[in-house]
C-alpha cells in the first residue's frame, strides 16, 4: 500500500512529467474511483486547463490547476501514476486517463478500487473534513510537536504512528521500519515510553522517510540495514543476529526482530 515515501515519489513523478501541459481530454474509465465529483464535471473542469503544481499531505496528492482548483489523488492499496505516449503502454487498471495536447497521457491506475480521485477548491477544507493529522515529513512536525501528539495516547506506539488523524502518511510497512531502527517492539505501550524514547522514534521516523524517498522507494536501493527488503518471517535480522518475527498488531501483519526490539 502506498505510504508517505511512495506518494512523495509519485508527487515528484507528476511534477517532472504532467505539469504545464494543456489538458485535451479526461477519460473516466471507472467512476467508482471518483469522490463527490461526477465524471462530466471532472472532464469539463479540466479540459483546456493545465496542472501548475502539486502538494502532498500524508498519502494524498493535490494537483493544482490554472483555474485554482485541485485534483485529489489517493492511491488506496495498489494505485500508481504512469505518464506515457504510446497507447500500448496504458496500464491495465487505468481508472482515470488524462490526455495532454503534447500527445502524452497520465494514467491513474488502481487495480483494487480503494483509491480516490476528486476535484476540490480548498485543500484546507478537505484536510479538515478528512481530519488528517500533520504530515509526518513536514516542517511543522518537529520533535516537540511529535512528543505532544504522542505522549498522552493509550495503546501501542505502532497504532499511534499509523493513526492518520494524529500523524498523516505512515502505514503498516513504514511504522515497522521506524520502530525497527528505534529498537522498540511495535506493540510497545506508549505509557511506558519516556520523552527521550519518543525523541528517538521521531529521529528514526524522519531518517527512515528521507532514506526511503532518496532510494525512490526501491527496496534494492535501500540500505542493507533496512527491514523492508527483509520482511520475511523467520528471516535473519539485517542489524543483529536475531530472527524476524511476524505478528498481528493493531490489526496488521507486523514484522520485527525478536532480539533487538524491546517490548517494554
Ligand atoms: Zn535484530
Amino acid at each position: 500500500m502506498p505510504e508517505l515515501p511512495d506518494v512523495e515519489v509519485f508527487k515528484k513523478y507528476m511534477d517532472s512529467t504532467a505539469l504545464h501541459q494543456n489538458i485535451e481530454k479526461v477519460h473516466v474509465l471507472d467512476g467508482a474511483i471518483l469522490g463527490k465529483v461526477s465524471p462530466r464535471t471532472l472532464q469539463n473542469h479540466l479540459k483546456e486547463r493545465e496542472f501548475t503544481g502539486t502538494e502532498r499531505q500524508g498519502k494524498y496528492i493535490f494537483g493544482k490547476t490554472d483555474a485554482d482548483e485541485w485534483v485529489v489523488f489517493h492511491f488506496g492499496m495498489t494505485g500508481f501514476f504512469k505518464y506515457y505516449k504510446d497507447d500500448s503502454e496504458q496500464p491495465g487498471h487505468t481508472r482515470v486517463l488524462i490526455d495532454f495536447s503534447n500527445g502524452y497521457h497520465l494514467s491513474y491506475d488502481c487495480q483494487r478500487k480503494l483509491g480516490l480521485v476528486d476535484l476540490i477548491d480548498d485543500i484546507q477544507k478537505f484536510i479538515e473534513e478528512k481530519e488528517l493529522g500533520i504530515d509526518a515529513f513536514s516542517d511543522q512536525m518537529d520533535k516537540d510537536r511529535f512528543f505532544d501528539l504522542i505522549k498522552n495516547r493509550r495503546g501501542s506506539i505502532k497504532s499511534a504512528l499509523m493513526n492518520q488523524k494524529l500523524i498523516s502518511g505512515i502505514g503498516n510497512v513504514y511504522s515497522d521500519e521506524i520502530l525497527f531502527h528505534a529498537k522498540f517492539h511495535p506493540a510497545a505501550e506508549i505509557r511506558n515510553l519516556s520523552e527521550s524514547d519518543i525523541g528517538r522514534i521521531y529521529n528514526q521516523m524522519r531518517k527512515v522517510l528521507q532514506t526511503a524517498i532518496d532510494s525512490q522507494v526501491d527496496p534494492a536501493d535501500m540500505p542493507s540495514s533496512f527491514l523492508l527488503p527483509n520482511r520475511d518471517e523467520d528471516g535473519e535480522c539485517p542489524i543483529c543476529d536475531g530472527t524476524i518475527r511476524k505478528s498481528t498488531i493493531s490489526g496488521r501483519s507486523s514484522y520485527f526482530c525478536e532480539k533487538h526490539q524491546q517490548k517494554n
